[in-house]
């Protein structure tokens, strides 16, 4: 495997005398998505012992909970225990309320985070991987040593060094505060209420996927969506494609704008979620080391032009353990192919600079394609055929002066709006 040079590589340090000290093939740091779809996969091809999954017992780095939406086979192995709802039906919304239903060709299943952990954490316990409370501050990965070592500390700050063939580092990524030249990167945030209505209000078995009523800040996207776990219960939220989040009180008067515009009825918020999600062109290596690589959102699973990342991690992840337990390196594959990278840098250029309206833009997308079409590109998995007729109903002009901008000397580029 090539060595990268990404991880700092010292000479041999003497451990502390109380440091706790193991051996592993390999360490998966990071039980969130990632991690937890690495070691599950190794688990279920009968690899379980030779996992050492490494989370942080730390709150303020711990990832909070969360929900994963994705087009899945919700009888997939990979989500046994964790599927929290199915639709397989999906309307798309546009700006003027005109509203599609898509019959979607593959269901849109939503994972808990937390289900999705105590699920896949009791298959581990069963195969016997090894789960480790370690907040993990340093690796060290030498081509001269026969083994990578990742160092830590436990909950009471004892150190921790455990010793693996391989190292999978699923720790989020850290993006330099400075977009690199050349490079575009926009935020997907938003914050959801798990809300609760006192009359039936809710189809379970369709999603609302995009909403693209809100109001549209200029060169920003915004919209909403509804995901009704029973006919009482919906996860509604508000989301944003901008340079940045809103703060409380924004997120709070869009969700309330939002509830009122899809017309639901009185309701209870009984839980909250939020995020950010970086949609980038950044390049983010999956490999870092001789025995260091990275998966999920570190190893480039989100996809730059959607913020989709869990689906793209489960494939990755069954895709390491394959190689894993063949005896080849584990080095992620390539989770978009080279295309939609470039598609979606594209697009996401053609967005900062606001010579695409991305609401227009995409309900257009669903507007004028079939359905599976859109979503397999959503997904990422759409043919070369079907990327050309994508790409044919692009607006023309603002695309190709994107394309062509690309040529221009950096002084001379529209610079993004805001
Ligand atoms: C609120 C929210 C909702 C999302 N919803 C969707 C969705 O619906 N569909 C979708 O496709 N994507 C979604 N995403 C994007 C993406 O799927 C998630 O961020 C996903 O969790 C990424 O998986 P990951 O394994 O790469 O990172 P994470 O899930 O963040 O896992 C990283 C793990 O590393 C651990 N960690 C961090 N630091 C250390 C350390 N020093 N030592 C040890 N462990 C450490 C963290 O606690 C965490 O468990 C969402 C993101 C957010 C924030």
């Amino acid at each position: 495997m090539p060595d990268a040079g990404a991880v700092p590589t010292r000479p041999a340090v003497r451990a502390e005398p109380d440091t706790t000290d193991l051996t592993a093939d390999v360490a998966v740091v990071g039980a969130g998505a990632a991690g937890l779809a690495l070691a599950d996969a190794l688990a279920r091809r009968g690899a379980g012992e030779r996992v050492a999954l490494l989370e942080t017992p730390r709150a303020d780095l711990r990832s909070p909970e969360r929900t994963w939406c994705s087009w899945q086979d919700p009888a997939s192995p990979a989500l046994a225990g964790s599927v929290g709802a199915v639709w397989p039906h999906a309307d798309v919304v546009g700006p003027g309320g005109a509203r599609q239903r898509l019959d979607l060709p593959v269901p849109y299943v939503l994972v808990r985070s937390g289900d999705h952990a105590r699920a896949v954490g009791a298959r581990l316990a069963a195969a016997g991987a090894r789960r480790l409370a370690v907040t993990v501050t340093g690796l060290r990965d030498s081509p001269d040593e026969p083994r990578a070592v990742v160092r830590g500390h436990d909950a009471e700050g004892r150190p921790v060094r455990v010793r693996a063939r391989w190292v999978v580092d699923t720790r989020p990524p850290r993006l330099p505060p400075e977009v690199p030249p050349g490079r575009t990167r926009l935020l997907q945030h938003f914050r959801g209420w798990f809300v609760r209505t006192r009359e039936d209000a809710f189809d379970p078995a369709a999603a609302v996927l995009m909403d693209f009523r809100p109001p549209q800040p200029p060169g920003e996207v915004a919209f909403g969506y509804v995901l009704p776990t029973s006919p009482r219960e919906a996860l509604v939220e508000y989301t944003g494609f901008s340079a940045a989040p809103l703060d409380g009180a924004g997120y709070d008067a869009a969700l309330r704008a939002y509830a009122a515009t899809a017309g639901l009825p009185p309701f209870d918020v009984v839980a909250v979620e939020q995020g950010v999600v970086p949609m980038t062109d950044e390049p983010l290596p999956r490999v870092v080391g001789p025995r260091t690589v990275r998966l999920g959102t570190a190893g480039g699973a989100t996809r730059p032009s959607t913020g989709y990342t869990f689906a793209a991690a489960l494939r990755q992840a069954e895709a390491v353990a394959g190689a894993l337990v063949a005896g080849r390196p584990p080095v992620p594959p390539r989770a978009y192919r080279r295309r939609h990278l470039a598609m979606d840098s594209l697009l996401l250029r053609a967005l900062v600079t606001g010579r695409v309206e991305g609401a227009a833009f995409l309900a257009d997308l669903f507007a004028r394609h079939p359905a599976e079409r859109v979503v397999r590109f959503l997904d990422g998995a759409t043919s070369p055929w079907e990327d050309l007729a994508l790409m044919r109903t692009a607006p023309r002009g603002p695309m190709l002066a994107t394309v062509a901008e690309r040529a221009l000397p950096r002084g001379l580029r529209r610079q993004p709006r805001g």
